[in-house]
């Protein structure tokens, strides 16, 4: 066997947190570390468990959160201290899809951006940070059973996973569902 594919084989129980370059793998690996436990995603604990990463609450004004590189292979996610928890997750798993996704585009100067509710996003790693998001906070298994059960009740599903009502509408209309 190629050697290369027996060590991907091996590594198979033990997923590496610092390398999860697609969505899938990002919940591959929360799955496996029970980061996903009925339907509500700690993206907290994810952040906070990975070696490369630590966490911070600081006001951050105008602006939802940053990431910046302190050294070699650590990073700094901030989120605004003053915005309510579930806008924080939101700019969390914009932040951790930068990290695992845009790695060698952070820079070491802490540069607040805006995050939330772009649909119309046109810069492609934005949008992509933003979706990422989505797909980490509300998993299409879950997010399509939430909707079935709560005949696609916005506020209902927002609080069943812990965001805003806003990140609900446009979770729903990536998965072709239109509710109000
Ligand atoms: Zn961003």
């Amino acid at each position: 066997m190629d050697p290369a594919l027996l060590g991907t084989l091996t590594l198979g129980n033990e997923i590496d947190a610092t390398a999860l370059d697609t969505p899938e793998r990002i919940l591959e690996y929360f799955r496996s570390r029970n980061f996903i436990g009925n339907g509500c995603t700690s993206i907290e604990g994810a952040i906070q468990e990975n070696p490369e990463l630590e966490l911070a609450y600081e006001d951050l004004g105008d602006a939802d959160a940053y990431i910046m590189k302190i050294s070699d292979n650590r990073f700094r996610i901030a989120v605004n201290s003053r915005h309510h928890k579930n806008r924080q997750r939101f700019s969390m798993a914009h932040e951790y899809a930068h990290y695992q996704l845009h790695r060698s585009q952070i820079g070491s100067k802490p540069e607040g951006e805006r995050i939330l509710y772009r649909n119309g996003e046109r810069n492609q790693i934005e949008y992509q940070a933003n979706k990422v998001a989505g797909e980490i906070l509300m998993p299409e298994r879950e997010f399509i059973f939430c909707i079935s059960n709560s005949a696609g009740d916005v506020r209902a599903i927002a609080n069943f996973f812990a965001v805003s009502p806003e990140a609900v509408r446009v979770r729903a209309s990536q998965l072709g569902w239109n509710i109000l």
